[in-house]
């Protein structure tokens, strides 16, 4: 997968090779990100990329020639290779595993990473295809946001994960939370790992983490509940977690 990242700070968004996954997938070849700067592209004296904003009031814009001639280079070194234009925005669609899955399966992305108070809207309105919001707040710039969606993706290419399913088992990829997960000492002050995934019953393992997936995403986002069709046996499951919830059992 290609992945480039229009940014002013081209080596904050580099600092994903260095760590992780992220890291691996570049050394490995499975992902290559390319980091444009926008002052490499603006043909002024001081290579400025912002302006004040019409109107009057505080702040700078990022101006359309810098970003325009950027898209231009991205677009001529992909050639036929083309893949869509996303602003990181607060403004935008939300991000979510549904649209990672959906850029992952397409040509990469090109994200486009503002500053200050953001572009001026006839460079969104031309040369953008989508823009994406990380969550209802507003930070400095679209680097945090941009390297979030090029970790989401990097999850999702075949064979960056050293686990073949983790992605599949991750939360939201079945549109759920994640089941809790245990790890060794079995008996710790704090508790002891539930009895069912020390006994080697695949069965019972299974039926137990999807318990405890429909559960989990009951107790903290029902509002994912309403967006997918349990079957009978799931409903069944659910209930079941809903009865053995009493006053003062185990937190999940
Ligand atoms: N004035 C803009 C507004 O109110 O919509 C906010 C500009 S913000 C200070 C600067 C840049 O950070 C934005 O252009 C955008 O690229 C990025 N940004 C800030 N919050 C974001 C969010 N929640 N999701 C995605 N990008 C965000």
């Amino acid at each position: 997968m290609r992945l480039d990242v229009i940014t002013l700070f081209p080596e904050f968004v580099n600092s994903l090779a260095d760590y992780g996954i992220g890291g691996r997938a570049l050394a490995d070849g499975l992902l290559t990100l390319h980091t444009w700067n926008p002052r490499d592209y603006a043909h002024n004296r001081h290579r400025n990329v912002d302006a004040r904003v019409y109107g009057g009031g505080p702040g700078m814009v990022m101006q359309i020639e810098p970003l325009k001639h950027t898209l231009d280079a991205v677009r001529a070194q992909r050639g036929a290779d083309a893949a869509p234009v996303i602003y990181l925005s607060p403004q935008g669609e939300r991000f979510t595993q549904d649209t990672a899955q959906t850029l992952a399966q397409g040509a990469g992305a090109v994200l486009l990473c503002g500053r200050y108070e953001g572009v001026d809207e006839r460079l969104l309105r031309n040369d953008v295809d989508m823009e994406l919001s990380v969550g209802d707040y507003v930070l400095s710039g679209g680097e945090l946001p941009a390297m979030l969606v090029v970790d989401a993706l990097t999850r999702l290419i075949p064979g960056a994960l050293g686990g073949a399913e983790s992605a599949e088992q991750d939360s939201f990829s079945h549109g759920l939370l994640e089941q809790p997960q245990y790890t060794r000492p079995e008996q710790h002050e704090y508790g002891r790992v539930p009895p069912v995934l020390l006994s080697g019953d695949h069965a019972a393992i299974e039926r137990w983490r999807l318990k405890q997936a429909l559960g989990r995403t009951w107790l903290r986002r029902p509002d994912l509940l309403d967006g997918i069709t349990l079957d009978a046996a799931q409903q069944r499951l659910l209930q079941e977690f809903i009865e053995e919830q009493q006053p003062g059992s185990d937190p999940i």
